[in-house]
């Protein structure tokens, strides 16, 4: 029987989605089976572009459906559904991360559209949408990474109520092929916020150069040059700080999909490597029988079991927000840093064990160990993301705010407030419901007890030794302090998932008791840095735990893992 918590595409049947959802999810898994493991890995190491996956999802109106929101479209199944929309990203990260990537600057892309008031702009969305057309998000710039504060994408005006943009952009994905391309840039002529502007551009415009990929890879990655590209009425989106607002927020509904996609990368390489190791008989046994490798193994499973609670929990706060609820904004970061970290363990650990076979040129795996490593950088790094996650954190820990309880969305709604987000400041004043009942219902499950212990020692450390001001400026240590926070709120939304689905106990504890390591290890690092003073380190020492032990529990689990064995190979 397949394991109803690993996506498995002989298997999958989302039947809480509506029939055209479904189909189009089953047309996606069969286009890519139907295609092949053969051609789709010749592809990757090729470099192809993705014409014939675009063709498809052209036919079949797959963008358009997912990437119209209601309000935008005429189209019965057209919304902009968060959980259809996390489903899909994962079904693309399982197959090949370069679909996933086309698809997720499309996104982008649409972003500033549909925050937009410019009806122009938006019909021409929509008409594009519904051609077929992807699109793409020209935000950075080579010389200015993350400082997207420092454009040098200059709109002069052109004396008749338009401008004339020039400049360059970097890292622009789909910049080679997109029917709109959503531009950031600054006004010469007026200065500071006021002057920013985002409007769209045709990368077939004769004023719009494509430089080249800056990768080398099958997802185009440009470099773009606008010289003199005429910008008129119609194609301006935002100006002054509501553009600047609307590349944060843009970036907000955009990071939510790298959660999803590095699950789906996961899950296909954990096929492969349990059914290899499970196979594999060195001194007249499975490799599977060493402990170490069962170890592995199994923390493996639990940290993706993890991701995918997170993630899927994240959801519904993500659908649920509003303006007086804005807590989607510690689990959006969340998704993106600690989701796809996790996910670069959950390879690493697989990897120790195939060993060779991770390099092999007809397995998935080895272009899941590349590709995984990119879901951290993109769309802010660990780094920027831990900052801002840290902003929530007195708040989350020690004030909590009466809410009333967010419901599993994975219901055919429209979410519209995504695209009106509003200001992105004022983040220190969210307020989050109380984390502990999450923990209270599971207190007798061992080592989510363990867990709350160190969760408790957390909540003492910000009331009672909190970075002071010169540390507040240590960000190498306040990003050791925003790890550990960052595993409290893991911890909580797996617990909350975990009973709205009725998760096996035996799964749950064996999870946490990954996570009571995490926390050790991360104080054990906040022990060690610079200028910890002596009551924090007495304290960090003081939070290490053990994890409860049960080895019926964790051959219980391990069952569960070695049935993944031969459970789903890719038509060839
Ligand atoms: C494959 C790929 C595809 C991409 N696609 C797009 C795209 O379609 N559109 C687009 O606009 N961009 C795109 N990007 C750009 C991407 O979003 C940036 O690479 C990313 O935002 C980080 O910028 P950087 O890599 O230049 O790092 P830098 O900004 O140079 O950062 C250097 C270091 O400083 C740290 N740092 C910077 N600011 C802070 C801060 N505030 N707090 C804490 N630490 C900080 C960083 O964590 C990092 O360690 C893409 C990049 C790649 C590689």
């Amino acid at each position: 029987m397949a394991d109803p918590l690993i996506f498995n595409p002989l298997t999958y049947d989302p039947a809480h989605f509506d029939t055209e959802t479904r189909r189009l999810l089953r047309a996606t898994i069969d286009w890519f089976e139907s295609r092949g493991k053969r051609r789709i890995i010749e592809d990757y190491r090729s470099r192809a572009w993705l014409g014939d996956f675009l063709e498809f999802s052209a036919k079949e109106g797959l963008f358009a459906t997912f990437l119209t929101p209601a309000s935008a479209t005429d189209r019965e199944d057209g919304r902009w559904d968060t959980a259809r929309i996390a489903a899909l990203n994962e079904i693309f990260g399982f197959y090949g991360l370069d679909y996933w990537y086309a698809w997720q600057v499309t996104i982008l892309g649409l972003g500033p559209v549909w925050q937009s008031d410019n009806a122009a702009a938006r019909d021409r969305a929509a008409e594009l949408l519904s051609q077929g057309e992807v699109f793409a998000f020209g935000l950075s710039e080579k010389a200015h990474g993350a400082d997207i504060y420092s454009t040098d994408m200059l709109l002069a005006p052109d004396g008749d109520g338009g401008f004339l943009a020039t400049g360059s952009k970097y890292y622009i994905g789909n910049g080679n092929a997109a029917g709109l391309v959503s531009v950031f840039g600054r006004r010469t002529d007026v200065e500071g916020p006021d002057g920013y502007v985002f409007f769209a551009a045709d990368s077939r415009h004769p004023a719009y150069h494509l430089v080249k990929n800056v990768v080398d890879s099958s997802k185009y990655v440009s470099e773009f040059r606008l010289d003199g590209y005429p910008v008129g009425p119609d194609d301006v989106l935002h100006t002054g700080r509501a553009a600047f607002d609307a590349a944060l927020n843009t970036v907000n509904v955009g990071k939510f999909n790298l959660c999803t996609a590095s699950i789906g990368i996961c899950e296909h390489a954990m096929y492969e490597a349990v059914t290899h190791a499970r196979n594999r008989i060195l001194y007249g046994r499975p490799v599977t029988a060493f402990p170490h490798v069962r170890r592995e193994l199994a923390d493996a499973y639990v940290r993706l079991v993890g991701m995918k609670l997170f993630s899927d929990r994240a959801v519904d706060y993500f659908r649920s927000a509003g303006p007086d609820d804005r807590r989607y904004l510690l689990f959006n970061p969340m998704t993106k840093m600690k989701v796809t970290t996790e996910g670069e363990k959950v390879i690493d650990l697989m990897w120790d064990v195939v060993a060779a076979k991770g390099f092999e040129k007809d397995t998935y795996f080895a272009q899941a160990a590349v590709e995984i490593r990119s879901l951290p950088k993109l769309e802010g790094t660990v780094h920027v993301n831990l900052a801002l996650i840290l902003k929530f954190m007195r708040n989350h820990l020690l004030d909590p705010a009466g809410y009333e309880p967010v419901a599993t969305r994975l219901d055919a709604a429209d979410d519209a407030f995504l695209f009106r987000q509003g200001p992105a400041r004022g983040l220190g004043s969210v307020r989050f419901h109380d984390w502990r009942p999450a923990f209270d219902a599971y207190a007798a499950v061992p080592n989510v007890a363990r867990f709350r212990e160190q969760a408790d020692a957390l909540c003492d450390f910000v009331a009672r030794i909190a970075p002071d001001e010169r540390q507040s400026r240590d960000l190498d240590f306040l990003l050791s302090v925003g790890q550990l926070f960052a595993l409290v709120v893991h911890g909580q939304l797996i617990l909350e998932q975990a009973r709205l689905t009725g998760l096996d106990e035996d799964v749950l504890d064996e999870l946490f008791s990954v996570l009571v390591r995490d926390f050790s290890a991360h104080a054990v690092e906040l022990h060690g840095k610079d200028s910890a003073s002596g009551e924090q380190q007495d304290w960090a020492v003081a939070a290490i735990r053990r994890p409860v032990v049960d080895e019926a529990r964790s051959a219980r689990v391990w069952e569960r893992v070695e049935a993944l064995s031969g459970a789903y190979e890719m038509a060839l």
